[in-house]
C-alpha cells in the first residue's frame, strides 16, 4: 500500500489531523542555521505561536536557559550525517513557559543531499512530573522504611536523619540541629559534617537559626550571595549551596535538618520537595524517641537507685544492660561489665553453681531461686533470683532479665544467733509450704521434737557458756545426722525440732531413734554424755500445723514422763 504523496493537499491534511507537534525546516546548518518553512497546528498549539509568525524563523526562538546545549550540539553533528536524531529536552512557548519535549528529527530525503529536516516532537512534561512524582513517593516510602527500622534511641535516631537527608538529596553533608538557649548545635551528623558534630553557632547569626525561628524551609544557592549565613563556619565545614527545613511535629519545632555540598546549587526543587514533605515524619519520630529517652531516663534513674542487681543477660550468657547497683557490687564501671560474659564477671565456680537455672531461662522458664553470690570482697551472700526469659517478636528467646536480690538481714532474722540453725520464724515458714506440698501430693511428711535431758542441772553444774556449747554440738550433729531436705530448728531453749519431707512414721521413727543414739553416744568435753528425749508425729490427712505439732509435743511429753532418752510416738 502506498500514499498518493503527488497529492499535496492530502499531504497537508494529514499533518494537520495528527495530535503530533509537527516542525519542518530547511536543510540549512550554517550560521543562521535551518529556517522554519512549516509549522502543523499541534505545534502551534503546544508552542503559542501562529503558523505565521513561526515561518521563516530559526528554531532557536524555541530553546531557553535550561535549553540543553550539548544535546544541540549532537544534533546538529548528527543531521550534518545525515542521521535521524532522537533526543530529549527543554524548550519555551511564546510566553516563556518551558516544556519538556521529546525530538525526533530526520532529513529528507535520507538517501541524497537533504533540503528538510522534519521534526515530529512530543511534550513529555506531564509525563516526566509523573515520573518524578513517583520517584519523589519512592524517596518518601525509602525514607519512612529507614525512619520506622531507626528504633527509638534518640541519638541513633539522629543520626539517622542526617544519613537519610544525605542520601535522598546526593549531599555532601548532613547535620541536625537543635536549639539550646542561644545556640544551634549539631547533634548529629553525617558525610563531610560528621567530625563537626557537636558545633554550635548562634540562633541570631546562623542560617539553620533563621530556618528555626521562622520555622520555614530555606533554598540557599549560594553561601557567598546569601547574606544571613555565618560565612566563616560555612566555608569551615564546606557548606556553599544547601537545604534547610525545620523539623517540626505537633506544633513543636524540633529542631533544623540541613543538607549540603560543596558545589554552588547543587540542589533542585525536587530535592527541597522531598525533604519539606519528609521532614513532619522525622520530626515525629524525633518527638517520640525524645518522649521515650526522658522516661526511659527517669526509669534508669528508679532502677539504678533499687538495692537488686538488675541486668538484661543475651543467649551468649553475656550482660547487655546493668543497672548501677552492679557497679556497686562489683566495684568496677559499667564498661568492664556490659558485653562480657557472666562467667568472667563472677567466677567460673560460681557460674556454674547458677548454669542450669541459666539454661532454663534461655529455654523460656521463669525461673526462681535462692543461691549463694561471692562478693568481690571475698563474703558470700544469700541472693533470691528471679529470671524472667525475654522473646523476640517471632518468639524466640532473645535473653532474660536477672534480679538478684540480697537476702542476707532476711536469713539472718530466720537463723538462731547462738547454733545457727533455723529458728521458730523461719520454721514456721518451711513447715507451712511443706505441709502444703505433703497435702496436695499426697506425700507423707513426719515431724520431730526432742529436748535435751536435765539441761538445768548442766547449766548449774558447768555454767551456762558450758551449756550453750553443748547445744551448739547437739544442734550441730543433728544438721549433720538429717538429710539435705529434712530442716532443723531450735524450737526454744533446749528443745529442737526436725520436719522431714516424704518420711512416714515408722520412717522418722527410726530415725529419731538413730539421733537419740548418736547423741547418748557422743562424749562431751567437760560435760560427758548428754542425752534427750524424743517425740514423732506424721501429719495426718488434713490435719492443721498446730495439731502436728501438738501432736509430736506430746509424744516428747510421753517419752519424758516414761523415763527419758527414749523415743515415743504419737497416732
Ligand atoms: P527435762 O529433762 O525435763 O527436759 O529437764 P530440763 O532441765 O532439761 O528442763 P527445764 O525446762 O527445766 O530446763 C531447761 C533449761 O534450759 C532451763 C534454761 O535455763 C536452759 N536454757 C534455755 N535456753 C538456754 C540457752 O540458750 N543456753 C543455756 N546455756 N541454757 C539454756
Ligand atoms: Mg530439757
Ligand atoms: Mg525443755
Amino acid at each position: 500500500m502506498s500514499l498518493p504523496f503527488s497529492d499535496n493537499d492530502l499531504l497537508k491534511a494529514s499533518l494537520e489531523a495528527i495530535s503530533d507537534a509537527v516542525l519542518i525546516t530547511d536543510a540549512r546548518l550554517d550560521l543562521p542555521g535551518p529556517t522554519i518553512v512549516y509549522a502543523n497546528p499541534a505545534f502551534c498549539e503546544l508552542s503559542g505561536y501562529t503558523a505565521a509568525e513561526l515561518e521563516g524563523q530559526t528554531p532557536r526562538i524555541l530553546h531557553g536557559p535550561d535549553t540543553d546545549r550539548e544535546l544541540l550540539e549532537r544534533l546538529k553533528n548528527q543531521l550534518r550525517a545525515a542521521e535521524t536524531f532522537r533526543g530529549e529536552t527543554v524548550n519555551y512557548r511564546k510566553d516563556g513557559t518551558a516544556f519538556r519535549m521529546q525530538w525526533s528529527i530526520r532529513p529528507y530525503p535520507d538517501d541524497a543531499e537533504p533540503a528538510y529536516f522534519i521534526a515530529v516532537q512530543r511534550d513529555v512534561t506531564a509525563l516526566r512530573d509523573l515520573e518524578q512524582h513517583r520517584r519523589q513517593l519512592q524517596r518518601l516510602v525509602d525514607i519512612q522504611t529507614r525512619v520506622g527500622t531507626a528504633g527509638l534511641d534518640l541519638q541513633t535516631l539522629r543520626e539517622q536523619v542526617a544519613q537519610i537527608g544525605l542520601v535522598v538529596t546526593g549531599a555532601d553533608g548532613a547535620a541536625v540541629e537543635e536549639a539550646m538557649g542561644e545556640e544551634m548545635i549539631y547533634t548529629a551528623t553525617a558525610g563531610t559534617a560528621l567530625s563537626s558534630v557537636g558545633m554550635r553557632l548562634p540562633v541570631s547569626a546562623s542560617l539553620s537559626g533563621v530556618c528555626y525561628r521562622t520555622q520555614k524551609p530555606i533554598h540557599c544557592r549560594d553561601t557567598h550571595i546569601e547574606p544571613r549565613v555565618a560565612r566563616e563556619a560555612a566555608d569551615r565545614v564546606g557548606f556553599r549551596s544547601g537545604l534547610l527545613v525545620p523539623l517540626i511535629y505537633a506544633d513543636q519545632c524540633f529542631g533544623v535538618l540541613k543538607v549540603y555540598a560543596a558545589r554552588v546549587n547543587a540542589f533542585s526543587e525536587s530535592d527541597m520537595e522531598v525533604l519539606s514533605m519528609a521532614s513532619q515524619v522525622l520530626a515525629s519520630s524525633l518527638a517520640d524517641a525524645r518522649l521515650f529517652k526522658g522516661e526511659r531516663d527517669r526509669r534508669r534513674l528508679l532502677v539504678d537507685s533499687l538495692p537488686i542487681l538488675i541486668a538484661f543477660i543475651d543467649q551468649k550468657v553475656r550482660y547487655r544492660e546493668i543497672n548501677a547497683t552492679y557497679t556497686r557490687w562489683y566495684d568496677r564501671p559499667a564498661d568492664q561489665i556490659l558485653g562480657r560474659p557472666v562467667a568472667d564477671v563472677m567466677g567460673q565456680a560460681a557460674y556454674n553453681n547458677i548454669r542450669p537455672y541459666i539454661l532454663a531461662a534461655l529455654a523460656g522458664e521463669h525461673v526462681t531461686f535462692e543461691s549463694l553470690f561471692p562478693h568481690p570482697n571475698g563474703r558470700v551472700i544469700p541472693v533470691v533470683v528471679d529470671y524472667t526469659p525475654e522473646r523476640g517478636a517471632q518468639g524466640d528467646i532473645k535473653g532474660f532479665y536477672a534480679l538478684v536480690r540480697d537476702i542476707s538481714d532476711l536469713k539472718r532474722a530466720e537463723r538462731d544467733h547462738l547454733t545457727g540453725t533455723l529458728n521458730r520464724r523461719g520454721f514456721d515458714e518451711r513447715l507451712e509450704v511443706v505441709c502444703a506440698t505433703a497435702k496436695r501430693y499426697r506425700r507423707p511428711v513426719a515431724l520431730i521434737f526432742l529436748d535435751i535431758d536435765h539441761f538445768k542441772s548442766i547449766n548449774d553444774r558447768y555454767g551456762h557458756s558450758v551449756g550453750d556449747s553443748v547445744l551448739t554440738a547437739v544442734s550441730h550433729e543433728l544438721c549433720e545426722a538429717v538429710r539435705e531436705s529434712d530442716v532443723v530448728c531450735r524450737w526454744g531453749g533446749e528443745e529442737f525440732a526436725i520436719l522431714a519431707p516424704e518420711t512416714t512414721l515408722d520412717e522418722a521413727e527410726k530415725l529419731a531413734e538413730r539421733l537419740r543414739k548418736t547423741l547418748a553416744d557422743r562424749q562431751h568435753p567437760a560435760v560427758g554424755h548428754v542425752t534427750a528425749s524424743f517425740g514423732v508425729a506424721e501429719l495426718a490427712g488434713e490435719e492443721n500445723e498446730i495439731d502436728f505439732i501438738q501432736r509430736a509435743d506430746k509424744a516428747l511429753y510421753a517419752a519424758k514422763t516414761a523415763g527419758r532418752n527414749r523415743v515415743e510416738w504419737a497416732n
